[in-house]
């Protein structure tokens, strides 16, 4: 298991993901970096509670019954599904960025509640990745998605895919209901959009292109493959800025962010 990274809160100090919680029984045996994260990083021992989630959407609640040099054995008490996932499910293509700003969105994207992540390569991203890099690349991404989502209360963690030719990530755009080609030379903004639907998707597929941008014939292709068009106002921004903005104004306007879709919360007083 990935090594755990510091923490934010004391709320999200207690959160731990474990691969398949469900299968292990009542009694969970934590070792390696899960067993120092737990014992010598935060310091917890006999009587702490623990909530462990695996990814499934569940959540456990637990208590340390044994902690040791060797291992910290957590009894699950109880078990109940999570409460942060968007009722949208949104899905972004993003064309692929250098390594560091690849893995702001990817954390951003965690964040922001997106389910499925899909690096593409397209014609003027500045990277391209050998395959040995690829795979070890799409580790990385992984752990960050996983620590994120830890770090923002999900029970699930966005699935990062291997890195798609620009075609095929324009096939997955037919499964979406509703698939968004954010671009410069686009002048409607998302809200102009929202007025024009009768319904609310189930489903969005984002796709922002690289620092580069996309070429004529991408953005035609896929416009040929049914994604609108879409604008972020007159400024260009930055790939990863773009990225976070979309998902940001996708999850507002059809998901969990603008409260008129989903549980609306208690009103401040
Ligand atoms: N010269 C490039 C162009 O005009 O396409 C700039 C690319 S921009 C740095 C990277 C990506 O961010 C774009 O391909 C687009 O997906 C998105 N983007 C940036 N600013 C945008 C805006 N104002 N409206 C819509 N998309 C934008």
């Amino acid at each position: 298991m990935a090594k755990q990274e510091s923490m934010n809160s004391p709320d999200s100090a207690r959160r731990l993901f474990v691969s398949d919680v469900s299968d292990q029984g009542t009694d969970v045996v934590l070792r390696g970096p899960s067993k120092r994260y737990v014992r010598d990083v935060l310091r917890m021992g006999r009587g702490d509670s623990l909530v462990l989630f695996d990814g499934s959407g569940m959540e456990y609640l637990s208590t340390i019954i044994e902690a040791t040099t060797r291992n910290v054995t957590v009894r699950i008490q109880d078990k109940r599904p999570g409460t942060c996932e968007s009722p949208l499910r949104v899905l972004i293509g993003i064309g692929l960025l250098k390594a560091n700003k690849m893995d702001l969105v990817i954390q951003k994207a965690s964040e922001l509640g997106v389910q499925e992540i899909i690096p593409v390569a397209v014609r003027r991203a500045v990277p391209s990745l050998a395959s040995d890099r690829a795979e070890q690349r799409r580790e990385r991404w992984l752990k960050i998605a996983r620590e994120a989502s830890r770090q923002c209360g999900r029970t699930t963690v966005p699935e990062v895919r291997p890195v798609l030719p620009f075609e095929a990530l324009l096939e997955r755009g037919r499964e979406a209901d509703l698939s968004l080609l954010f671009t410069t030379a686009a002048t409607r903004p998302l809200g102009a959009l929202e007025q024009e639907r009768a319904a609310l998707p189930g489903q969005v597929m984002v796709l922002v292109g690289p620092e580069g941008g996309f070429t004529p014939e991408e953005e035609q292709a896929a416009q040929e493959r049914g994604f609108l068009r879409v604008g972020l106002g007159p400024r260009i921004l930055r790939a990863e800025t773009a990225a976070i903005t979309a998902m940001g104004l996708v999850q507002y306007t059809f998901g969990d962010l603008g409260g008129s879709h989903g549980d609306v919360l208690p009103t401040d007083p």
